[in-house]
């Protein structure tokens, strides 16, 4: 049976649409900051002020705009006739100290980063928020050389947290936790004979794989630009340095990155979350990738000036998730962004970054928010923490969810989803809200809207999504009944007021990872999970599906930037445009076998559309 995806984007080249044929910029650049926040990650660990001294390279050192050459329609993967895509939108900023603008990890996207520690049994806690300064050498970066197992071990892991904070999607099954070299003291070849590369153990490389052989079939999308980009690829020339989780996902991501043409060179944006059989798999296959799970500080920054300070090869564009690259890139080789054309960043803390940037006049090129696009918002946010938070109380407590009180604060995107997925499987849930249309809502929804207070002595089950923080108060938790399960699935570990129990006349019992019972004298316990902080990204997985949206979203911006025409993109952060958006929805359409109606001309006409969209305005909310 044939699919019928949205007719979407045409020619990749021209995903900004009607504009494409001016080069002017199309829109309004802004210092705006989008609405909304989402997944994703790490705050860069230089301080507000040396990040600003930072970011000094002038503007007017950058040589003028890059047009590249576009691709075909059929090269792109995009149907033939397909209309062309509205450009990217600079947006209206709202107040980025908002908690909405926090990152999902629990960064605080006003630039603190929070400290990590780690304790002695591998848990990570978030240790009192101070401003990391990294010490820079003036010339060269000099890095630790060749540190002992102990001096390694004792090096300060006290970098952002988003780079510290992990989502793997798989147990790294073929770490042997006795092989305690470095890989940075390990000479290393993959089978072509190469050596640029640093991974923990090559030979895992078919682990992963297998790993990433399972993540392609949940990434539909990416798939499809693939074959679509057979013949024509419209990233022929790119060089991408790049600094994300590495992941089964991000592989898939990585090769079709290489299929349509690319040569990336890859660093991990966090220290704990790399999958070492998917690194490896990904160095065998030719990709210089330095990165392993459970690099010292270090080591992350030298993984990243591996990826970036490299003879005969200079980056010319750059994929980030958190900042942290783009900032290294910034202090250590502004004269880079003399070639670099853009930049795509993901998360709320690096996007917030690239707007001050942008704001104070430094950002020296195009640079694309991929996290406000509505696409990866909605998926972040309501999908998979309808999935995920099932996922969490699973895999840490084993309950059984059906007949359980539930009560669920916060009825936002995220509270949404897990009122239905526990509604799903039999819970009575309630719900609190501040906002009497949420609350509403609540109610259209079948849920009964109360007080904490009200409910706090009779349910098995606390969830906080409000992005709040004492949400839940010392005086909720001394009412709890016994074996109440409390956990947040919002804002970083402050919904919860979780230093209000580490108090003498309470015994903290650690029962599982991440599974703490906090008991009271007279012997009543409560169940804490993940002491306070993101339930999904601390105890379960993302689902791959929700990493291929953005994973899609991340390719097209990438394209976008790379092959936009001189003059359309200024030094400014824009917005995707929404037809890209849709044209990431459609792209994962037909694993569903699903079948979209296409507007007839009067139709189009009625409502003043163009036929392949875009199909809503911008403030349209979903
Ligand atoms: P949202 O703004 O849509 O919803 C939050 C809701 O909480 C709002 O309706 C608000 O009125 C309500 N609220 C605020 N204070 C409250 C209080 N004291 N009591 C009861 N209700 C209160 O935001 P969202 O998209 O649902 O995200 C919520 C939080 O979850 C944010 O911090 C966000 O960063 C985070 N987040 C987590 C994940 C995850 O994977 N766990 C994913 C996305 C976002």
């Amino acid at each position: 049976m044939s699919v019928q995806v949205a007719a979407p984007a045409v020619e990749l080249k021209e995903l900004s649409g009607p504009m494409d044929k001016a080069a002017g910029p199309p829109c309004e650049p802004v210092g705006a900051h989008p609405p909304g926040h989402g997944v994703a990650v790490a705050p860069c660990p230089l301080s507000a002020t040396e990040r600003e001294a930072a970011l000094a390279p002038s503007c007017s050192e950058r040589p003028p705009g890059s047009g590249c050459p576009g691709l075909s329609s059929s090269a792109a993967g995009l149907p033939p006739g397909a209309a062309k895509v509205p450009q990217a939108s600079a947006m209206k900023r709202s107040d980025p100290h908002h908690p909405q603008h926090r990152h999902r990890d629990g960064n605080d996207s006003s630039g603190a980063a929070a400290e990590a520690l780690v304790s002695p049994d591998g848990t990570v806690s978030e240790a009192p928020r101070t401003v990391k300064k990294i010490q820079f050498a003036d010339q060269k970066q000099e890095f630790n050389k060749r540190p002992t197992k102990i001096g390694r071990r004792s090096l300060s892991r006290s970098i952002s947290q988003s780079s510290t904070d992990s989502y793997s999607s798989a147990a790294s099954y073929t770490d042997s936790s006795d092989d305690e070299t470095s890989p940075r003291d390990k000479q290393q070849k993959n089978s072509k004979g190469s050596s640029d590369f640093c991974v923990k153990n090559i030979k895992q490389a078919e682990f992963g794989r297998r790993e990433i052989e399972i993540a392609e079939q949940e990434m539909p999308a990416l798939m499809a630009l693939r074959k679509r980009a057979q013949g024509e690829k419209p990233l022929s020339g790119a060089k991408i340095v790049g600094c994300t989780h590495i992941t089964a996902q991000t592989a898939v991501l990585m090769e079709t990155l290489g299929a349509l043409g690319a040569q990336c060179r890859w660093a991990a944006c966090n220290i704990y979350s790399t999958l070492n059989e998917v690194a490896a798999a990904l160095a065998e296959s030719g990709f210089p990738v330095f990165a392993w799970k459970g690099e010292s500080e270090d080591d992350f920054w030298w993984c990243i000036d591996r990826c970036v300070n490299v003879e005969g090869w200079q980056p010319n564009m750059i994929l980030d998730d958190g900042g942290d690259l783009t900032h290294w890139i910034y202090k250590k080789y502004p004269n880079m962004f003399k070639k670099i054309k853009g930049i795509v960043e993901e998360s709320v803390t690096g996007v917030h970054r690239l707007y001050q940037l942008s704001k104070a006049g430094k950002l020296c090129v195009p640079a694309m928010n991929v996290n406000d696009s509505v696409t990866k918002q909605k998926f972040d946010n309501l999908y998979c923490c309808r999935e995920s938070i099932l996922d969490g109380l699973k895999r840490t407590t084993d309950m059984m969810f059906g007949g359980k009180q539930v009560v669920v604060c916060g009825y936002g995107e995220v509270g949404k989803g897990c009122c239905a997925a526990l509604k799903a499987m039999g819970s009575i849930v309630y719900v609190t809200e501040i906002d009497p249309i949420c609350a509403l809502q609540a109610c259209m929804d079948g849920f009964r809207l109360v007080k904490l207070n009200e409910v706090i002595r009779q349910v098995d089950i606390v969830i906080t999504c409000t992005g709040n923080k004492n949400v839940v108060t010392r005086e909720h938790l001394d009412r709890m009944k016994n074996s109440c399960i409390v956990c947040n699935m919002g804002h970083s570990n402050t919904e919860i007021d979780v230093a209000s129990l580490r108090t003498p006349e309470l015994t903290w019992e650690r029962v599982r990872s991440q599974v703490d019972h906090v008991i009271w004298p007279d012997g009543k316990r409560i169940v804490l999970l993940a002491e306070g902080r993101l339930l999904n990204l601390s105890c379960s997985t993302v689902p791959t599906f929700v990493l291929s949206i953005t994973a899609t979203t991340q390719a097209l911006a990438l394209i976008e930037l790379y092959n936009a025409p001189e003059g359309r993109y200024k030094q400014d952060v824009y917005l995707l445009p929404k037809k890209m958006d849709e044209y990431v929805a459609s792209l994962h359409l037909p694993t569903f076998d699903a079948h979209l109606t296409e507007l007839t001309d009067e139709q189009a006409k009625y409502l003043g559309l163009n036929k392949n969209g875009p199909f809503k305005p911008n403030y349209y909310r979903y």
